[in-house]
Protein backbone atom coordinates (compact mmCIF):
# COMPACT_ATOMS: atom_id res chain seq x y z
CA UNK A 1 0.00 0.00 0.00
CA UNK A 2 2.84 2.40 1.05
CA UNK A 3 4.04 2.68 -2.62
CA UNK A 4 0.48 3.15 -3.81
CA UNK A 5 0.00 7.01 -3.53
CA UNK A 6 -3.76 7.99 -2.53
CA UNK A 7 -5.16 5.00 -1.28
CA UNK A 8 -5.00 6.28 2.37
CA UNK A 9 -5.21 9.88 1.25
CA UNK A 10 -7.87 11.77 3.96
CA UNK A 11 -11.70 12.27 3.15
CA UNK A 12 -11.65 15.31 0.33
CA UNK A 13 -15.17 16.33 0.75
CA UNK A 14 -15.29 15.32 -3.13
CA UNK A 15 -17.85 12.74 -3.65
CA UNK A 16 -16.69 11.08 -6.77
CA UNK A 17 -13.18 11.46 -5.70
CA UNK A 18 -14.30 9.58 -2.49
CA UNK A 19 -16.10 6.92 -4.40
CA UNK A 20 -13.20 6.13 -6.86
CA UNK A 21 -10.72 5.96 -3.93
CA UNK A 22 -12.93 3.71 -2.00
CA UNK A 23 -13.62 1.77 -4.95
CA UNK A 24 -9.73 1.42 -5.62
CA UNK A 25 -9.21 0.83 -1.88
CA UNK A 26 -11.70 -2.18 -1.81
CA UNK A 27 -9.94 -3.37 -5.12
CA UNK A 28 -6.46 -3.17 -3.68
CA UNK A 29 -7.82 -5.27 -0.27
CA UNK A 30 -9.69 -7.82 -2.21
CA UNK A 31 -7.38 -8.37 -5.10
CA UNK A 32 -6.15 -12.25 -4.31
CA UNK A 33 -9.94 -13.21 -3.79
CA UNK A 34 -12.37 -14.27 -6.00
CA UNK A 35 -16.27 -15.12 -5.34
CA UNK A 36 -17.37 -18.74 -5.20
CA UNK A 37 -19.10 -19.07 -8.52
CA UNK A 38 -18.28 -21.03 -11.13
CA UNK A 39 -16.20 -18.80 -13.38
CA UNK A 40 -14.41 -17.13 -9.83
CA UNK A 41 -15.22 -13.65 -10.66
CA UNK A 42 -13.42 -11.42 -9.07
CA UNK A 43 -14.52 -10.48 -5.09
CA UNK A 44 -14.56 -6.58 -6.37
CA UNK A 45 -17.54 -7.13 -8.57
CA UNK A 46 -19.71 -7.77 -5.29
CA UNK A 47 -19.20 -4.54 -3.54
CA UNK A 48 -19.43 -2.47 -6.74
CA UNK A 49 -22.50 -4.26 -7.53
CA UNK A 50 -23.71 -3.54 -4.39
CA UNK A 51 -23.08 0.45 -4.77
CA UNK A 52 -24.71 0.46 -8.19
CA UNK A 53 -27.68 -1.86 -6.24
CA UNK A 54 -28.00 1.48 -4.32
CA UNK A 55 -27.68 4.13 -7.23
CA UNK A 56 -29.72 2.91 -9.55
CA UNK A 57 -32.52 2.89 -6.64
CA UNK A 58 -31.94 6.51 -6.23
CA UNK A 59 -29.69 6.53 -3.15
CA UNK A 60 -26.82 8.12 -4.03
CA UNK A 61 -25.14 9.74 -0.80
CA UNK A 62 -21.78 8.96 -0.16
CA UNK A 63 -22.10 7.31 3.42
CA UNK A 64 -23.98 4.42 2.15
CA UNK A 65 -22.48 4.20 -0.71
CA UNK A 66 -18.75 4.27 -0.05
CA UNK A 67 -20.26 1.75 2.99
CA UNK A 68 -21.24 -0.63 0.36
CA UNK A 69 -17.97 -0.18 -1.91
CA UNK A 70 -16.24 -1.19 1.81
CA UNK A 71 -19.06 -3.65 3.15
CA UNK A 72 -16.47 -6.64 2.61
CA UNK A 73 -13.17 -4.86 3.87
CA UNK A 74 -13.07 -5.94 7.48
CA UNK A 75 -14.95 -9.11 7.52
CA UNK A 76 -12.67 -10.73 4.15
CA UNK A 77 -9.23 -8.62 4.88
CA UNK A 78 -7.12 -7.84 7.02
CA UNK A 79 -8.19 -3.91 7.12
CA UNK A 80 -9.15 -2.32 10.13
CA UNK A 81 -11.88 -0.04 11.56
CA UNK A 82 -9.03 2.13 12.17
CA UNK A 83 -7.64 2.54 8.60
CA UNK A 84 -11.38 2.86 7.51
CA UNK A 85 -11.63 5.92 9.63
CA UNK A 86 -8.40 7.26 8.56
CA UNK A 87 -9.42 6.91 4.23
CA UNK A 88 -12.86 7.61 4.60
CA UNK A 89 -13.85 9.23 8.07
CA UNK A 90 -15.92 8.17 11.11
CA UNK A 91 -19.68 7.79 9.63
CA UNK A 92 -18.36 5.12 6.79
CA UNK A 93 -16.63 3.19 9.05
CA UNK A 94 -19.06 3.17 11.33
CA UNK A 95 -21.37 1.85 8.77
CA UNK A 96 -19.12 -0.99 7.72
CA UNK A 97 -18.55 -2.01 11.31
CA UNK A 98 -22.47 -2.56 11.65
CA UNK A 99 -23.17 -4.81 8.72
CA UNK A 100 -19.09 -7.04 9.76
CA UNK A 101 -19.80 -10.12 11.18
CA UNK A 102 -17.91 -11.63 14.17
CA UNK A 103 -15.96 -13.98 12.69
CA UNK A 104 -14.51 -15.87 15.53
CA UNK A 105 -18.40 -16.99 15.86
CA UNK A 106 -19.74 -20.12 14.24
CA UNK A 107 -21.41 -19.45 11.16
CA UNK A 108 -24.91 -20.60 12.24
CA UNK A 109 -24.36 -18.60 15.35
CA UNK A 110 -23.48 -15.36 12.73
CA UNK A 111 -26.34 -16.01 10.55
CA UNK A 112 -28.99 -15.61 13.58
CA UNK A 113 -26.94 -12.29 14.82
CA UNK A 114 -27.55 -10.75 11.12
CA UNK A 115 -31.09 -11.56 11.97
CA UNK A 116 -31.42 -10.10 15.57
CA UNK A 117 -29.40 -7.25 14.53
CA UNK A 118 -30.58 -5.86 11.68
CA UNK A 119 -33.20 -3.88 12.92
CA UNK A 120 -31.21 -2.18 15.03
CA UNK A 121 -29.13 -0.70 12.24
CA UNK A 122 -28.50 2.70 11.33
CA UNK A 123 -30.36 3.54 7.98
CA UNK A 124 -27.10 3.98 5.70
CA UNK A 125 -26.34 0.31 7.19
CA UNK A 126 -29.49 -1.10 6.69
CA UNK A 127 -29.40 0.16 2.37
CA UNK A 128 -26.04 -1.64 2.52
CA UNK A 129 -27.50 -4.84 4.32
CA UNK A 130 -30.48 -4.33 1.61
CA UNK A 131 -27.84 -4.27 -1.54
CA UNK A 132 -25.97 -6.99 -0.05
CA UNK A 133 -28.88 -9.34 0.15
CA UNK A 134 -30.02 -8.52 -3.48
CA UNK A 135 -26.49 -8.86 -5.08
CA UNK A 136 -25.80 -12.35 -3.13
CA UNK A 137 -29.41 -13.84 -3.84
CA UNK A 138 -28.83 -12.73 -7.38
CA UNK A 139 -25.18 -14.81 -7.19
CA UNK A 140 -27.14 -17.96 -5.60
CA UNK A 141 -29.95 -17.62 -8.09
CA UNK A 142 -27.56 -16.92 -11.29
CA UNK A 143 -24.24 -17.72 -10.80
CA UNK A 144 -24.49 -19.80 -7.19
CA UNK A 145 -21.19 -21.20 -5.46
CA UNK A 146 -19.98 -24.16 -7.13
CA UNK A 147 -21.68 -27.58 -6.27
CA UNK A 148 -24.27 -25.36 -3.93
CA UNK A 149 -27.43 -28.26 -4.16
CA UNK A 150 -31.14 -26.57 -4.61
CA UNK A 151 -31.11 -27.23 -1.04
CA UNK A 152 -28.86 -25.12 -0.06
CA UNK A 153 -29.64 -22.27 -2.41
CA UNK A 154 -33.25 -22.00 -1.37
CA UNK A 155 -32.13 -22.06 2.19
CA UNK A 156 -29.98 -19.10 1.82
CA UNK A 157 -32.50 -17.49 -0.07
CA UNK A 158 -34.74 -17.93 2.95
CA UNK A 159 -32.61 -16.52 5.62
CA UNK A 160 -32.02 -13.54 3.92
CA UNK A 161 -36.00 -12.84 3.57
CA UNK A 162 -35.70 -13.20 7.30
CA UNK A 163 -32.65 -10.68 7.68
CA UNK A 164 -34.52 -8.65 5.37
CA UNK A 165 -37.76 -8.50 7.58
CA UNK A 166 -35.52 -6.76 9.96
CA UNK A 167 -34.19 -4.08 7.32
CA UNK A 168 -37.66 -3.20 5.47
CA UNK A 169 -39.02 0.81 6.03
CA UNK A 170 -36.09 1.84 4.46
CA UNK A 171 -36.34 2.21 0.64
CA UNK A 172 -39.68 0.85 -0.92
CA UNK A 173 -38.09 0.68 -4.43
CA UNK A 174 -35.01 -1.74 -3.25
CA UNK A 175 -37.39 -3.74 -1.33
CA UNK A 176 -39.72 -4.68 -4.08
CA UNK A 177 -36.32 -5.71 -5.62
CA UNK A 178 -35.70 -8.00 -3.16
CA UNK A 179 -39.00 -9.06 -2.93
CA UNK A 180 -39.28 -9.30 -6.78
CA UNK A 181 -35.91 -11.27 -6.97
CA UNK A 182 -36.25 -13.43 -4.51
CA UNK A 183 -39.94 -14.71 -5.87
CA UNK A 184 -38.76 -15.46 -9.15
CA UNK A 185 -35.20 -17.48 -7.82
CA UNK A 186 -37.65 -19.41 -5.51
CA UNK A 187 -39.75 -20.16 -8.73
CA UNK A 188 -36.67 -21.31 -10.47
CA UNK A 189 -35.07 -23.66 -7.74
CA UNK A 190 -38.80 -24.98 -7.03
CA UNK A 191 -38.73 -25.65 -11.34
CA UNK A 192 -35.28 -26.79 -11.43
CA UNK A 193 -36.17 -29.29 -7.92
CA UNK A 194 -39.08 -30.93 -9.39
CA UNK A 195 -37.01 -31.49 -12.61
CA UNK A 196 -34.28 -32.95 -10.73
CA UNK A 197 -37.62 -35.20 -9.20
CA UNK A 198 -38.41 -36.33 -12.98
CA UNK A 199 -35.13 -36.52 -14.13
CA UNK A 200 -32.15 -36.86 -11.70
CA UNK A 201 -29.80 -36.34 -13.54
CA UNK A 202 -27.14 -34.15 -11.94
CA UNK A 203 -26.18 -32.65 -14.68
CA UNK A 204 -29.98 -31.15 -15.36
CA UNK A 205 -28.90 -28.62 -12.27
CA UNK A 206 -28.23 -25.90 -14.54
P1 LIG B 1 -22.07 -19.24 3.15
O1 LIG B 1 -22.16 -18.15 4.16
O2 LIG B 1 -21.01 -20.26 3.31
O3 LIG B 1 -21.87 -18.66 1.70
C1 LIG B 1 -22.65 -17.61 1.24
C2 LIG B 1 -21.86 -16.31 1.30
O4 LIG B 1 -20.72 -16.41 0.42
C3 LIG B 1 -22.66 -15.15 0.82
O5 LIG B 1 -23.39 -14.58 1.89
C4 LIG B 1 -21.61 -14.23 0.23
O6 LIG B 1 -21.11 -13.44 1.31
C5 LIG B 1 -20.50 -15.18 -0.25
N1 LIG B 1 -20.46 -15.51 -1.70
C6 LIG B 1 -19.33 -15.58 -2.45
N2 LIG B 1 -19.62 -15.99 -3.68
C7 LIG B 1 -20.95 -16.14 -3.77
C8 LIG B 1 -21.83 -16.53 -4.82
N3 LIG B 1 -21.39 -16.83 -6.06
N4 LIG B 1 -23.14 -16.61 -4.56
C9 LIG B 1 -23.61 -16.29 -3.32
N5 LIG B 1 -22.83 -15.94 -2.28
C10 LIG B 1 -21.49 -15.85 -2.49
O7 LIG B 1 -23.50 -19.91 3.01
P2 LIG B 1 -24.14 -20.90 4.05
O8 LIG B 1 -23.18 -21.90 4.51
O9 LIG B 1 -24.83 -20.09 5.05
O10 LIG B 1 -25.22 -21.68 3.24
C11 LIG B 1 -26.49 -21.15 2.96
C12 LIG B 1 -27.60 -21.91 3.66
O11 LIG B 1 -27.48 -23.30 3.41
C13 LIG B 1 -27.59 -21.74 5.19
O12 LIG B 1 -28.90 -21.38 5.57
C14 LIG B 1 -27.21 -23.10 5.75
O13 LIG B 1 -27.95 -23.43 6.90
C15 LIG B 1 -27.58 -24.03 4.62
N6 LIG B 1 -26.67 -25.14 4.45
C16 LIG B 1 -27.14 -26.20 3.76
C17 LIG B 1 -26.35 -27.26 3.51
C18 LIG B 1 -26.92 -28.36 2.69
O14 LIG B 1 -26.19 -29.17 2.20
N7 LIG B 1 -28.24 -28.37 2.47
C19 LIG B 1 -24.96 -27.36 4.00
C20 LIG B 1 -24.53 -26.17 4.69
C21 LIG B 1 -25.38 -25.11 4.90
P3 LIG B 1 -20.41 -12.01 1.13
O15 LIG B 1 -21.41 -10.99 0.77
O16 LIG B 1 -19.85 -11.75 2.51
O17 LIG B 1 -19.36 -12.21 0.11
ZN1 LIG C 1 -21.18 -8.85 0.68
Amino acid sequence: MQDKPGLEDAPMNNPVLDLLRAARFAADRHRDQRRKDEAASPYINHPLAAAETLARHGELQVVPLLGAILHDTIEDTDTTLDELRKAFGEAVAQVVAEVTDDRTLTKEVRKQKQVEKAPTLSRAAKLVKIADKICNITDVIHSPPRKWSTERRRDYLLWTSRVMDGCRGTNEALEATYDRILQSGLERLEESGLQRLENPNPDSDS
